[in-house]
C-alpha cells in the first residue's frame, strides 16, 4: 500500500489549514507537497482524519463551484491549486522524478474522494450534486453564500405571524448553541447614551462674583432601559418590550443613537453582576463548521444573520426589523442572556441585554458630551433621469 500524502505546516497557506496542522501534527516525515524530509509539523491526508473534509470545505469556502467543477465548464480543482490560490503555497519540486502536475494531482486525490457525503451530519460534500430540480452547483463561496432559509423565512415573517417559525428555529439552533456562545465575565463595564440632559443651571460661587452654566446629565435609571410601555420598536425590540442596548466604548454607544450636531448626550456606564452569556454573530470561527455539510449549512445562516444584524438600516425601513425582532427572541430562548453584534456606524461592538436587572448602573459614570461634527460618506449611486425606449433595453420592477 501507497504511504498517505502529507503535507507540511509550511505549505499550508490559509489559516484553517494551518490550525489543523498545528493541532494534530507530527514531527519527522516527509511532506508530499515540498518534498522536504524531516518535516516538524506535518498530517497525512487519510480517513482517520478531519483534514478531508476541511481540504474540501476550504475548496468550498474560496471557490464558487462554477470555477472548480469542470462539468460546469469550470477550471478543475488542480488547475486552480497549480496556480495562486489562497489554500497552498506555490509546490517547490525537490524530487527530479516528480513534477508539479504530478504531485497536485495525488495532493487533490487524496482529499476529493467521496466528492459526496453519505451523511450530511458527519461528512463534507465536495461538490453540490443532485436535487429534485436536476444538477445543481454551489454558486457562490461559502461566506459569499445567502441561507435559503433565511431568504423564506423573510417572506414568512412579512405574511404570518411569528409564533408559527419560532419552533422550527429554536430546534435548528439549539444543537449549536454553544458555537455561538461568548461569555462576558461578571464587573464588566458597557456604556449607554442618551440624547439630551436632566437639566441646566447657573452655578454660582458664594460671592456670586462668578457664574458658570452647567449641565446635569441623565443618571441611574433616567438612563437605563425604558419601561416597556414606552418601549418602542428597536432593531432586537419589539414594541412594548424593554431591552438594554449597550456598547463596548462611549463613541460607538453615541453614534447609535444618531444625534445631530449640536446635541447634548448623556453618557453613563452599565456593570454585570455575575458572569452572562451572549450570542455572538461578530466573530463567527469557520474552523468550528468544517467538519459536515449540515455544519457548513448553519455556518452560511449564522454568517447571513451576522449581516442583518449590522447593516444599517434607515427608519423608513422598519419592516427589515422584523428579522432580527424574530431571532433574538429565539435566542432569548435558547438561554441568552444578550446578543453581541458588529456596529452599523463604528467600528465598536453593541449588546442588547434581555435583563436590565443582570446590570447595575456604575456610580458617577455620568457625563456630558456635545455632537460638534457628524461625519456623512457620501458615493454615486446608478441612476437614469428617465427611462430609455429602446428595442433592446427593459426594465423590471
Ligand atoms: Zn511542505
Amino acid at each position: 500500500m501507497n504511504k498517505p500524502i502529507r503535507i507540511c505546516i509550511d505549505c499550508a497557506k490559509d489559516q484553517y489549514l494551518k490550525r489543523f496542522i498545528e493541532r494534530n501534527g507530527s514531527e519527522g516525515s516527509e511532506c508530499s507537497i515540498c518534498g522536504r524530509n524531516g518535516r516538524k509539523n506535518s498530517v497525512p491526508i487519510d480517513d482517520r482524519s478531519k483534514i478531508k473534509d476541511l481540504l474540501k470545505a476550504l475548496i468550498r469556502y474560496y471557490y464558487s463551484e462554477w470555477n472548480y467543477n469542470s462539468h460546469f465548464g469550470g477550471d478543475s480543482i488542480e488547475s486552480l491549486l497549480l496556480n495562486k490560490n489562497p489554500i497552498i503555497f506555490k509546490i517547490r519540486v525537490r524530487k527530479p522524478k516528480k513534477n508539479e502536475d504530478s504531485i497536485i494531482y495525488d495532493f487533490v486525490d487524496s482529499f476529493s474522494w467521496p466528492p459526496y457525503a453519505d451523511d450530511p451530519h458527519k461528512e463534507v460534500s465536495l461538490y453540490y450534486g443532485f436535487d429534485e430540480s436536476g444538477r445543481g452547483l454551489w454558486m457562490y463561496p461559502i461566506p459569499d453564500r445567502k441561507s435559503h432559509y433565511l431568504e423564506a423565512l423573510s417572506e414568512n415573517l412579512k405574511k404570518r405571524n411569528y409564533f408559527k417559525y419560532e419552533k422550527r428555529a429554536l430546534k435548528l439552533f439549539r444543537p449549536f448553541k454553544k458555537l455561538f456562545t461568548a461569555k462576558i465575565p461578571k464587573s464588566s463595564v458597557f456604556y449607554r447614551a442618551r440624547i439630551g440632559i436632566k437639566q441646566q443651571k447657573w452655578k454660582f460661587m458664594d460671592d456670586f462674583d462668578e457664574s458658570e452654566p452647567i449641565v446635569f446629565p441623565y443618571i441611574k435609571d433616567s438612563i437605563g432601559a425604558p419601561p416597556p410601555y414606552l418601549a418602542n420598536e428597536g432593531r432586537l425590540n419589539r414594541k412594548g418590550i424593554s431591552y438594554l442596548y449597550l456598547s463596548n466604548n462611549i463613541d460607538t454607544s453615541i453614534c447609535e443613537i444618531r444625534p445631530h450636531p449640536s446635541h447634548l448626550v448623556s453618557c453613563g456606564s452599565f456593570q454585570t453582576k455575575s458572569d452572562l452569556i451572549v450570542a455572538d454573530l461578530h466573530e463567527l470561527d469557520f474552523y468550528d463548521y468544517f467538519g459536515s455539510d449540515n455544519l457548513i449549512s448553519i455556518f452560511v445562516i449564522l454568517n447571513n444573520l451576522n449581516v442583518f444584524f449590522s447593516m444599517p438600516i434607515i427608519p423608513e425601513e422598519g419592516e427589515k426589523y422584523i428579522i432580527t425582532q424574530f431571532f433574538t427572541e429565539v435566542f432569548r430562548k435558547l438561554g441568552f442572556n444578550g446578543i453581541s453584534y458588529k456596529s452599523s456606524i463604528t467600528d465598536g461592538i453593541n449588546y442588547c441585554f434581555f435583563d436590565e436587572q443582570k446590570l447595575k448602573y456604575v456610580e458617577n459614570s455620568g457625563k456630558v458630551k456635545r455632537v460638534t461634527l457628524v461625519n456623512y460618506k457620501i458615493v454615486d449611486e446608478r441612476y437614469e433621469i428617465e427611462e430609455e425606449i429602446k428595442d433592446n433595453v427593459h426594465y423590471y420592477p
